[in-house]
């Protein structure tokens, strides 16, 4: 077995595992026979160029950052992905400068979004700055909290395309788990994030991903979580029910009943439909990127990510002004107005 770009390698023995490597120049990937032992190469130190290969007609995934130096105790990316590194911002603009006109919409993607450098400091909203002048919609894939504060914000909200969409993992709404699991803020923080964020971004779509039955999750420590999603408000939840990776420090803690999750699961899925309805409700005026026609409806998203459903003449590309007439499917109705 060769492997490649792997820490601990041992977890992956006696598993089939042929090889493993990172994503970056895996169109170059070939197999190599050791006649004794397992290769392994050392991690990446800094980025390196790859294409992304997720695109839709009106949107283009662009990626900036990759790996991770956070070490969540539940999380297998640091040792898989190795550090964090950022792509060189001439590069990322060279690329969407590069992408046609049909492209309305680039979502910005990595690891972690929030460790985006350029010359070693804190860079996002430099590079956002940049992007906004091709007139495209900027959205963020997932962000971790830490980057949020007032200036950043400001700055965020002098962009003209920007989408107030913010996908912050809290994972729990417990300071005692996040200790558990090495996350580097408390739930007071993180409020304190997204109060920050509905300052400049009344509407902004807040969404979040939660673990439940977490090692050593207690009826209180997931109760406190409970509570903190109805105060925050997200627009939806992601809900993971915890499982270990092998080779993490969490995988050596002791695990949850899996009814517990299943019960704690539900419990989440519950309020998301009322975070869902509830956040929906907010909303009035919308602008709709039209991305598809499906039985009888042209589909497309708003900038803060309410799935739309419209009749009429319209064609993929197109950005229309709507108001919302009801909710419907995993969305809305819109008209246009
Ligand atoms: S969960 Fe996210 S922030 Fe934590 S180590 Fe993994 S990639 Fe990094």
């Amino acid at each position: 077995m060769w492997l490649c770009r792997a820490e601990n390698p041992k977890q992956f023995e006696g598993r089939g595992i042929q090889l493993i490597k990172g994503v970056a120049g895996k169109q170059n990937i070939y197999f190599e026979r050791e006649e004794k032992g397992v290769k392994v190469d050392e991690l990446p130190l800094n980025y390196q160029a790859m294409t992304f290969p997720h695109q839709s007609r009106t949107r283009a995934y662009v990626k900036i950052q990759d790996g991770c130096n956070n070490f969540c105790t539940y999380c297998i990316i640091p040792y898989l992905r190795g550090r964090s590194r950022s792509r060189a911002i001439d590069d990322i603009i060279k690329e969407v400068s590069e992408l046609g006109d049909d492209i309305k919409e680039i979502v910005i993607v990595g690891i972690n979004l929030s460790d985006f450098k350029v010359n070693g400091e804190k860079g996002l909203i430099n590079l956002l700055e940049k992007l906004d002048k091709f007139g495209k919609r900027i959205r963020l894939s997932s962000m971790e909290d830490g980057i949020i504060d007032e200036d950043f914000m400001y700055r965020l909200s002098k962009l003209e395309n920007f989408c107030p969409q913010f996908h912050m993992s809290l994972q729990s709404g417990c300071d005692t788990v996040l200790k558990r699991m090495n996350r580097h803020y408390t739930s007071e923080q993180f409020a304190e994030s997204v109060k920050i964020i509905r300052k400049y971004f009344p509407k902004a779509g807040v969404t979040t991903d939660v673990i439940v039955g977490f090692p050593n999750e207690t009826e209180e420590e997931f109760e406190k979580t409970r509570k903190f999603i109805e105060q925050v408000r997200f627009s939806a939840l992601h809900i993971f029910q915890y499982s270990h990776r092998e080779g993490t420090v969490a995988s050596r803690m002791t695990d949850v009943a899996p009814d517990i999750k299943k019960k704690r699961a539900k419990i989440l899925e519950d309020l998301n439909k009322k975070c869902e309805r509830d956040f929906i409700s907010q909303n009035d005026m919308l602008s709709v990127l039209i991305e598809e026609y499906e039985k009888g409806y042209w589909i497309g998203h708003s900038k803060n990510f309410i799935k739309c459903y419209i009749k009429g003449d319209y064609k993929v590309g197109d950005i229309v002004n709507v108001r919302i007439e009801k909710q419907y499917l995993d969305g809305v109705l819109v008209e246009k107005y």
